[in-house]
């Protein structure tokens, strides 16, 4: 037992969180900067899993895509999230965490499938699971395996880190009186036309009743924060 709010969550990081102040590619400050928020929760007994994004190495709807087939430009994405998630891997080993990686796609000599009931002794394992491949599907996006493996799981909430601190009234960056909302719901969200996680993802989590919390991945001690229950990022209630 740990006396935190949530055991078992997923962590939803994008591609970008690992690219920090550089265009494209994982930032070696960056990664060990991250990892060290990760290490310290997943020593606390969370069971924790992530989805890692591959935005900072591809994207299948990016202009570098364009003209190419989607459906090829996508699985090319998604085997950008599987080097994220070795990177994460790597990086957490040397923080002392133990890691697995599964992907939604094949790749046997690299890390091992998808297995479910697998992932899920490795959580009681205490062992941090990071799902590569997003959902494994073509016209996708790792928000909706985020929602899908979280749901799956079994989790208690879902994650997501962003840039930002939280879902706001209006874009902070040109509306001075914008606000932070430190709770909503789901059907206030869609009301005022927030935006949270794509679509697909928002709806799945909002069907299986799986609260979101979106935080800001820049901000020291925020995750730890989220997962204790603190007022931090806005929660995203049933
Ligand atoms: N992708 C996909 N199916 C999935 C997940 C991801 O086809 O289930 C592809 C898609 O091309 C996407 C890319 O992988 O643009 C990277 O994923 P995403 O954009 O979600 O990464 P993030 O923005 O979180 O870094």
């Amino acid at each position: 037992m740990n006396g935190n709010k949530f055991k078992r969550v997923l962590l939803k990081l994008s591609g970008e969180a690992l690219m920090g102040e550089d265009a494209y590619g994982i930032n070696r400050a960056t990664i060990i900067r991250m990892t060290e928020e990760i290490a310290e929760v997943a020593k606390m007994g969370i069971e924790l899993s992530i989805v890692i994004g591959g935005g900072n190495i591809f994207r299948g709807v990016a202009p570098g895509a364009q003209g190419m087939d989607r459906a090829t430009a996508d699985y090319m994405g998604m085997m950008a999230t599987v080097m994220n998630a070795l990177a994460l891997q790597d990086a957490l080993k040397n923080h002392g965490v133990v890691a697995r990686v599964q992907s939604a796609l094949n790749i046997d000599q690299v890390v091992e499938p998808y297995i479910r009931p697998k992932a899920l002794r490795y959580l009681e394992e205490k062992k941090v699971v990071i799902f590569a491949a997003g959902t494994g599907n073509p016209f996708f996006t790792t928000d909706t395996a985020a929602a899908l493996r979280g749901a799956e799981m079994g989790v208690e909430i879902v994650l997501k880190a962003t840039k930002v601190d939280g879902i706001y009234s209006a874009d902070p960056n040109k509306d001075p009186t914008a606000t932070r909302y430190s709770r909503i719901s789901f059907d206030e969200a869609i009301s005022r036309r927030l935006e949270v996680m794509d679509a697909t993802a928002f709806a799945l989590c909002r069907d299986q009743k799986l609260p979101i919390m979106v935080f800001s991945i820049n901000k020291p001690g925020a995750l730890k924060r989220a997962i204790c229950g603190e007022d931090e990022g806005t929660l995203v209630h049933v």
